[in-house]
């Protein structure tokens, strides 16, 4: 939230407060449990708390189904296409801009930080894929996507603190046999990367393609129980 964003969720909560009173005065048996809801205290607080911006995320839907657009309305964004290179390049910005820390790990996939204030606590892993199956939607993986990075705006824009880190994870090339993830997860081996994938390139060179470094796949793998959930 900036300052104009924040000014207007202010103005627009005073100005409920404002109509709160009539109301509360209108009820026939004021109850005490009703008083706080009149309190500028609470408000206040209300006008403060994480907000998810929906006509953002919608329009980030939109935009971001414009990279592999199909004339009938799909999505054909395959790993490693150029689209799903546009789309990669389009989304750091994104997160960045979400106030988190943005990490490209061996694999390709896209791991976004946000520290929380109890250093101890393990990671909160949210998030899913931009890549689509050929002729795809425009909101499998993308919604997970995005609403994730929207919550990461709103917890910034609040200036909320998690005791948990806050990690956004775009699994790379997860339509395509959850290659990322399974790299991730300690599941693919070095000669699974010489399949070919659906852009008809061999995962080495896709994960090469996207930035990756497909010799060294084994750094990207997590030790179980890294992650709180
Ligand atoms: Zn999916």
């Amino acid at each position: 939230m900036d300052r104009r964003q924040f000014a207007a969720t202010l103005a627009s909560a005073t100005a409920g407060l404002a109509l709160a009173r009539p109301l509360a005065a209108q009820a026939s048996m004021p109850s005490f449990a009703a008083m706080p809801r009149t309190s500028p205290l609470l408000a206040l607080r209300r006008a403060l708390a994480p907000t998810i911006d929906a006509g953002r995320l919608n329009a980030r839907l939109a935009e971001l189904a414009t990279f592999g657009a199909r004339t009938d309305g799909g999505v054909d964004r395959v790993a490693y296409s150029p689209a799903d290179l546009a789309a990669r390049a389009w989304i750091e910005p994104l997160l960045r801009d979400a106030g988190l820390t943005v990490r490209r790990d061996v694999a390709g996939n896209l791991i976004a930080r946000r520290e929380g204030s109890d250093p101890t606590r393990r990671p909160i892993v949210i998030g899913s894929h931009i890549d689509t199956v050929p002729a795809g939607g425009r909101y499998d993986g993308t919604v997970g996507v995005l609403a994730a990075i929207e919550v990461a705006d709103a917890l910034r824009a609040s200036r909320t603190a998690l005791r948990h880190p806050l990690e956004v994870a775009i699994w790379m090339n997860e339509e395509g046999g959850l290659v990322g993830s399974r790299i991730v997860a300690g599941e693919l081996q070095d000669g699974d990367l010489d399949a070919v994938a659906v852009a008809g390139v061999t995962h080495r060179e896709g994960i090469t393609r996207i930035g990756g470094d497909p010799s060294r796949i084994h750094e990207a793998r997590w030790e179980p129980g890294r992650i709180a959930a």
